[in-house]
């Protein structure tokens, strides 16, 4: 049976970059940069203040100077500053030539046409000179970056309205199991609502995806296989959930045989989840989670998450990781893999791992509130309280 790294290796090693796209910078909050950014104007584009005050010489300090008229932000960039006299300025202004220094306003005694300097300045205080911070042609954002708030503003700066990202992945979601019923319809006896698919779309949409979903399929083989085939029109990704354990109507690996898939591997050795499908068709990854709940969040987050933030070429398509100190014992018999969700907490330089009580992979409670799934390795027995493991961080507390 393949370990955690392994079956994420394999499925890395399948993945195959999704073409460029050009989107409104404003549409491109948590897109992946598809090629490299660098800069068509330098910034600041010309030398201006970083201050409400007056322009000098520092040469003509200190002392009293008339006061030769203001510069706004806004101005063109033309005034020039005779010796022997100061002009008012205001934040993000031109500097008049012939300045080398700018006084704040309250180091200054405004005397209306004159203005009193008890103290030097230092030659260069307060003025951002061109450049300083961007020269034309230096590189801003290499291929891969995360787009967030800050990056935006940047490539804003530069006058740049369109960007060049990855296409979001399509991801086909479907749904496996005689007793589901979708969200918004009322569970008849002996059913229950399809939360996998909801969950799942989630989870897609926050590693940069479009969740499509499939619907449900019956515990049939020919239902699925149609199923499977209509999803596989139009998706880079297919993830199922449910049907790939060995119960008499788990049929989903049958399916995806039928529906000419080979299977790239089937199970892996970790807890929860270790029956997890994978194929491969061409450019379209498909995975077959299973049904219970935590199972088939756990793996996404572990498996599927990686290959859609690799498929958008993400610099960094893996979860943070830190080791962390185990807030509870755990019991736990050698053999495979054990992920679990866990809260986090400060203490001094250590992360606590709260572990949720109910650990099983059909509670639904513990997948809320989840701050890191801690890894213990397969090897692995009994841990007591205090002992050390590593945990991919979901989030920080
Ligand atoms: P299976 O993997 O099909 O054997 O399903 C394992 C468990 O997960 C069963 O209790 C199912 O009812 C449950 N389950 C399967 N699919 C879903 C789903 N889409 N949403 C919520 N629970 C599910
Ligand atoms: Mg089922």
């Amino acid at each position: 049976m393949l370990t955690i790294v392994e079956a994420r290796a394999r499925i890395l090693d399948a993945v195959a970059r999704l073409p460029a796209e050009e989107v409104a910078l404003g549409q491109a909050l948590g897109r992946i940069l598809a090629a490299e950014i660098r800069a068509v104007r330098p910034l600041p584009a010309w030398d201006n203040s970083a201050m409400d005050g007056f322009a000098v010489r520092a040469a003509d300090l200190p002392g009293t100077l008339p006061v030769a008229g203001v510069i706004a932000a806004g101005d063109p960039p033309d005034r020039v500053l005779a010796r022997g006299t100061a002009l008012r300025i205001m934040t993000g202004a031109p500097l008049p030539a012939g300045a080398d220094a700018v006084v704040m306003r309250e180091n200054a005694e405004d005397l209306g046409d004159q203005v009193r300097f008890a103290a030097p300045v230092r030659v260069g205080r307060d003025i951002r000179r061109a450049g300083e911070d961007v020269n034309a042609g230096d590189l801003l954002l290499a291929a891969g970056a995360d787009l967030g708030p800050g990056e935006i503003g940047l490539l804003a700066a530069q006058g740049l309205a369109r960007v060049p990202v990855s296409r979001r992945p399509r991801v086909a979601i479907l749904s496996t199991g005689d007793e589901l019923v979708p969200l918004g319809t009322e569970p008849g006896p002996g059913q229950i609502i399809s939360s996998n698919a909801v969950a799942l779309a989630a989870q897609v949409r926050e590693a940069g995806g479009e969740p499509v979903d499939r619907g449900i399929a019956r515990d049939d083989r020919d239902a699925l296989v149609a199923h499977i085939r209509g999803a596989l029109a139009d998706a880079d990704v297919l993830v199922s959930s449910g049907g790939v354990s060995v119960g008499d109507f788990d049929h989903v690996k049958d399916a995806y045989a039928a529906a000419g898939l080979a299977m790239n591997f089937w199970k892996v050795a970790m807890k929860p989840g270790k029956p997890l499908a994978f194929c491969v068709a061409g450019p379209v990854l498909i995975f077959g989670l299973p049904g219970n709940p935590v199972s088939s969040m756990v793996g996404f987050e572990l498996f599927v998450r990686p290959a859609l933030l690799a498929m958008q070429g993400a610099a960094r398509a893996a979860r943070p990781e830190a080791e962390v100190v185990l807030g509870d014992a755990v019991r736990k018999e050698p053999g495979r893999a054990h992920v679990l969700r866990a809260r986090l907490e400060r203490r001094g330089p250590d992360l606590v791992a709260h572990l949720h009580p109910r650990q099983g992979s059909a509670m639904m409670t513990s997948m809320a509130g989840v701050d890191a799934l801690v890894i213990l390795d397969a090897a692995a027995g009994d841990q007591p309280a205090g002992a050390r493991a590593p945990a991919l961080l979901l989030r920080m507390p």
